[in-house]
């Protein structure tokens, strides 16, 4: 696509492996010929990550560790994103997570642990990096968060997750509200279902997809490269006007 970042740098946090809907946001952003800096969640993805990034045109050397739920590793990344680069013009906050019998069966059965753990790693997270990356956007910037429809309305086995969804919404906007006087955007992207790594979690995702097919407006799925495309339109001049805003990237889907 024809959007330009060049001479931007963007941090792309959740990239776990090549169906990652980070990756798809990385792949838009390299190909519009931004600087990109990749954040893991732990040593296990570190190789997969860097083996990825290697893939890209650019030279995106910058791949560090930051494990949401640690303030301190939060504050270490961001310490060394300013140290090495200095200025960073947005985030994509592409990180979620819950315990896999969370994800089918009753909400009514979620657990206290099962949902702090979704809360604290899918929702508050946001706040904190947007706390870490605020000195480092000192010319303005954009924060993207990546949200499902069953954040809006009940779907099924998407259970506490979906109220996480809810929670990092409202976040967004509570964020555009404070932020916007510093020039610094914040909205969410609301994805259609994509398999990857953290919806094969979601009891009988299979279903969602085909219904998604026979229903959706457009009578498709959602690919990462739709997502990553809306993703470089929300880091790029052209959504200046743009704040506090959840654009659905999803088919149509969330019309019926
Ligand atoms: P994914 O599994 O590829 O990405 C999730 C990422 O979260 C992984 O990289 C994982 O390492 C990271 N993460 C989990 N715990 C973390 C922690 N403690 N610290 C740092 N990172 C941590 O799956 P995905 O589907 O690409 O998910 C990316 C985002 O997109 C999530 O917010 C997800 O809810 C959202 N989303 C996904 C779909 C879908 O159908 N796949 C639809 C709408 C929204």
């Amino acid at each position: 696509m024809s959007i330009s970042l060049k001479g931007k740098t963007f941090v792309i946090m959740g990239v776990a492996n090549k169906r990652s809907i980070a990756w798809g946001i990385a792949r838009s952003l390299d190909q519009s010929g931004a600087n990109l800096i990749f954040t893991y969640a732990g040593e296990r993805f570190e190789k997969s990550v860097r083996d990825l990034v290697a893939t890209l045109e650019g030279n995106h050397e910058l791949i560090l560790p930051c494990d949401v739920t640690n303030d301190e590793a939060v504050a270490t990344c961001f310490t060394t994103i300013k140290e090495e680069v200095g200025t960073i013009h947005g985030l994509a906050h592409c990180i979620a997570f819950a315990k896999g019998e969370e994800l089918a069966g009753d909400f009514s059965d979620t657990s206290r642990d099962g949902f702090l753990l979704a809360h604290n790693i899918s929702a508050y997270s946001l706040t904190n990096i947007a706390k870490n990356a605020k000195p480092l956007m000192a010319e303005g910037g954009s924060i993207v968060a990546l949200t499902y429809i069953g954040g809006e309305r009940v779907m099924p086995n998407y259970n506490v997750m979906g109220v996480a969804k809810a929670s990092l919404e409202m976040s967004v906007r509570y964020l555009a509200a404070d932020l916007g006087k510093h020039n610094i955007r914040v909205n969410a992207i609301s994805s259609g279902p994509i398999r990857t790594l953290s919806s094969k979690g979601v009891s009988d995702f299979n279903s969602i997809l085909h219904e998604i097919e026979e229903k959706a407006p457009l009578r498709r799925n959602t690919t990462p490269e739709e997502v990553g495309d809306t993703a470089a339109f929300l880091f790029s001049d052209m959504s200046r006007g743009i704040t506090g805003e959840t654009i659905h990237v999803d088919s149509g889907f969330h019309i019926l």
